[in-house]
């Protein structure tokens, strides 16, 4: 059985800087996470949460599997770290926190799947939250597969 999210969250703006002031970092998940795929802007509350959470002085980095230029715009324009995350294998993860010289307990990832965010923290031995998807809208193996077992994830988590 996989082991739970350390909470589960409605979006990123609902976490509360007090719900993760044991870390000094936040990677956070790009698409579904912070914007709908292909959405290049955030909304006012993702980037007021961001702001917040950059001035409580946390080390954010974004940890996308994909179209590393919108993330990098993001990272560029929010002051955050990027790096090309291929998740669920832990070892770009791993690399950044040893690159940054951060320890396990330091770190926590917040994300939108249990199958790539989820289970790139657990394989990198961090804490992570899970967000509901901003939408149900996903790239097709996503669709197909991986929300169809999260479903089943979840429903087990909920016993
Ligand atoms: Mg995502």
């Amino acid at each position: 059985m996989i082991s739970k999210p350390i909470f589960f969250s409605q979006n990123v703006e609902s976490i509360k800087l007090e719900q993760l002031k044991k870390y000094k970092a936040v990677l956070i998940d790009v698409d579904n996470t912070l914007t709908k795929h292909h959405e290049k802007k955030l909304t006012k509350e993702k980037k007021h949460w961001i702001k917040n959470l950059t001035k409580s002085g946390k080390r954010i980095a974004l940890a996308s599997n994909t179209s590393k230029s919108r993330a990098k715009n993001l990272s560029i324009k929010f002051d955050m770290d990027v790096f090309v995350a291929y998740k669920p294998f832990p070892f770009a993860i791993k690399n950044w926190m040893i690159e940054n010289g951060f320890k396990k307990d330091e770190v926590v990832m917040i994300g939108d799947q249990i199958f790539t965010d989820h289970l790139a923290a657990i394989f990198a031995n961090i804490d992570s939250v899970l967000v509901k998807p901003i939408t149900n809208r996903d790239f097709i193996v996503t669709r197909l597969i991986s929300r169809r077992l999260e479903k089943i994830i979840y429903n087990l988590w909920s016993k």
